[in-house]
């Protein structure tokens, strides 16, 4: 990391913070004082500023907003038990953000602007991380397409922001959760296993259409059967048949790598069990629930971290879970909590410090 790096930081005249209680808060909808931005140009980022949250003059022929050449992330920051802010292993989605980028044709953003300017921009607004129990300070970096320019091609400009909201829980209640048999989030070739912008905007209608019938999210299937497991809603996924953690494997790119994903293998792996990244069917599942060994779904992401699962439906075939039941969504759960707590060792380096 270079410390010659130059962050022009301009302060907020008066902090929003007073106006704000840190309880109860409601997923990103409040923001700190502060925000980071820079612009990509002639091959170079450069005016990497930190400055106080405002609004972007955008031109109405963005490049961005007709194409799509869009990317983000989601990174959390907590406080520990002395009150020091830290992030949740950042670095990862540093590499994920650029392996988006290398897939949208878009530039890579350096390492010293992403890191470097994230930990400055939390230093400064460190006030804003809720110090309470499933609340943190939510970290958006993004970057999108600048070109005032309506022809079809990658942009030569972009825009790279870092923005913080301080965030209680995503998905605080457990889910219901119905197979997808119509729509398709990604296929092999494509883009699922970006983070970018337009695989949210292309999920949300069978999200509301499983809404409509009394369920919270669907869980993807491959786009050539219906039949492949891929992820849920936006996690990933995680099966318990017959004490085997199964999760599906990353090689077709169908997949976002989850950073929690990650987490949640390392912490099972070393909890004793068996875990297997492969490919698994609906029928699978299916067999297994009617035999009495699917003991468990969850799903995992750094919203929610660890997501509950209730009740899983494939076409009129009823899955059905008890919470309290569910032993290992809740031992990852506070394997994870325990980390960032403090209260186990930080053996794997994820804690970031600011
Ligand atoms: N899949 C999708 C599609 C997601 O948007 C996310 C959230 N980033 C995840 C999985 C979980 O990833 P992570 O654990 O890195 O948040």
């Amino acid at each position: 990391m270079t410390a010659a790096l130059d962050i022009n930081v301009t302060k907020a005249e008066q902090s929003k913070l007073s106006n704000l209680n840190l309880e109860n808060l409601p997923f990103g909808k409040f923001f700190t004082d502060h925000m980071l931005e820079a612009d990509y140009e002639d091959g170079e980022w450069k005016s990497i500023e930190i400055k106080p949250y405002q609004p972007l003059l955008l031109d109405p022929s963005l490049s961005a907003l007709h194409y799509g050449q869009s990317i983000f992330e989601g990174i959390k920051a907590y406080k520990d038990e002395n009150g020091n802010p830290f992030i949740f292993r950042p670095y990862d989605n540093f590499k994920r953000f650029n392996t988006s980028a290398a897939r949208m044709n878009m530039p890579e953003v350096p390492e010293e602007i992403f890191m470097e300017g994230m930990r400055k921009l939390i230093a400064l607004d460190s006030k804003w991380i809720p110090a309470i129990k499933d609340h943190s300070l939510y970290i958006r970096p993004f970057m999108f397409a600048t070109d005032p320019m309506l022809g079809v091609k990658p942009s030569g400009t972009y825009k790279f922001l870092i923005i913080l909201s301080p965030s209680g829980p995503y998905y605080a209640t457990p889910m219901k959760i119905a197979v997808e048999e119509t729509y398709t989030r990604a296929a092999p070739g494509g883009v699922g296993f970006s983070k970018n912008a337009g695989n949210y905007g292309g999920s949300m209608l069978a999200a509301t259409v499983a809404k409509e019938h009394g369920y919270d999210q669907v869980l993807w299937t491959d786009a050539f059967e219906h039949k492949w497991l891929q992820e849920v809603g936006m996690m990933n996924v995680f099966f318990k048949i017959d004490d085997i953690i199964i999760t599906p494997s990353l090689e077709e790119g169908t997949i976002l790598a989850g950073v929690t994903r990650s987490s949640a293998i390392t912490g099972l792996e070393e909890m004793g069990f068996k875990v297997e990244e492969r490919k698994i069917s609906i029928d699978e599942l299916v067999e297994a629930h009617k035999a009495g060994k699917l003991q468990e779904v969850f799903g995992t992401g750094t919203a929610a971290t660890i997501a509950y699962i209730k009740e899983l439906k494939y076409k009129d075939y009823i899955m059905e879970f008890d919470i309290a039941a569910l032993k290992t969504a809740t031992a990852i759960k506070n394997w994870l909590a325990a980390i960032r707590e403090g209260k186990t060792a930080d053996k794997y380096g994820w804690i970031y410090k600011i």
